[in-house]
């Protein structure tokens, strides 16, 4: 598996990596999923206190019962609970359903009602505790990430998590290249479009399968390498069957051309400068 150094923390941390939103509704195939993914290297695990209200980071605690080392694991704190007491709280328990005692980052989920001081003072006390490694956030936009890194300082807002898909490339207009100019790591969120992935039978779906063949390899895969063509972004499919799990964490080390870029990017036009999109 590909690594990738993940922003400010300096960590080489996997470039395809696993969500987990809504693995509650089978939690013997997530858990199944989830550790044929830690042994194929897909050591970069993402929750959230929200998903499930808490249970799937119940079920991410069990598929990582005597396999934490060597994970990257991530969940975040819902924003109504982002005052400074309020994300300590939620912060020890995430741990306790996670069965760990550190996140290796912890993340803002998106922008809210409490002061960004206040959160981050949070995050600062948990990282001095031991409790988080580094932080982030997650759907901010580029004017977000301005006050978040005059907020916190240089060098400490590890990432950036957004919706990002072969189908919705609005970050790659402004939010992409800030991240690449301040070492910040965007991490793609909902790679598939939720499911919702381009139909062989469309244009954009066609030609994804001409490269797929070209290499040897599978539409989806080709889809995660066309994100992954700038070296700060990492992608986390969420897949709750194994044989999905396998087929994604083929994507690592899968290089397009230029030519295959460029048929992509007239596939799949990005659009015009657009306000950033949340699910
Ligand atoms: P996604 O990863 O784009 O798509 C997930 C869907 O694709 C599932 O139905 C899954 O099926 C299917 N799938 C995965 N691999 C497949 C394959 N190789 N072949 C066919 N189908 C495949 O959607 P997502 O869950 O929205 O996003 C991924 C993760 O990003 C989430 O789980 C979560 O951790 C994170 N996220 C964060 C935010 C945020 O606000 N920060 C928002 C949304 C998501 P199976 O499950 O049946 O395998």
């Amino acid at each position: 598996m590909e690594t990738r150094r993940f922003g400010p923390t300096g960590r080489a941390v996997a470039a395809v990596g696993q969500g987990t939103w809504m693995m509650e509704a089978d939690p013997r195939a997530a858990v199944a999923a989830l550790r044929k993914g830690l042994d194929l290297g897909m050591t970069h695990v993402d929750t959230a206190e929200m998903y499930g209200s808490g249970r799937v980071e119940e079920i991410v605690g069990e598929a990582l019962a005597a396999r934490r080392e060597g994970v990257f694991l991530v969940s975040k704190v819902l924003p109504s609970n982002a005052s400074y007491e309020g994300t300590v709280r939620a912060c020890e328990q995430s741990l306790a359903r996670l069965r760990t005692d550190r996140l290796d980052c912890y993340l803002l989920h998106w922008p809210g009602n409490h002061a960004l001081e206040d959160t981050f003072r949070a995050f600062e006390k948990l990282r001095k505790d031991g409790k988080i490694l580094s932080y982030g956030v997650s759907n901010f936009d580029v004017d977000e990430m301005e006050k978040a890194v005059r907020v916190a300082g240089a060098g400490n807002v590890a990432c950036n998590q957004v919706l990002y898909h072969v189908e919705e490339r609005a970050v790659e207009h402004a939010l992409l290249p800030w991240c690449e100019a301040h070492g910040i790591a965007l991490v793609a969120y909902s790679p598939f479009g939720q499911g919702k992935f381009p139909s062989p039978r469309s244009a954009g779906g066609q030609t994804l399968e001409e490269i797929a063949r070209a290499h040897g390899t599978t539409p989806r895969r080709a889809a995660l390498a066309f994100l992954l063509r700038s070296p700060v972004v990492f992608v986390i499919p969420k897949a709750s069957q194994v044989g999905h799990v396998e087929e994604n964490a083929g994507a690592s080390g899968l290089e397009l051309s230029l030519p295959e870029v460029a048929a992509l990017d007239r596939a799949f036009p990005r659009g015009e400068p657009r306000p950033l999109p949340t699910l």
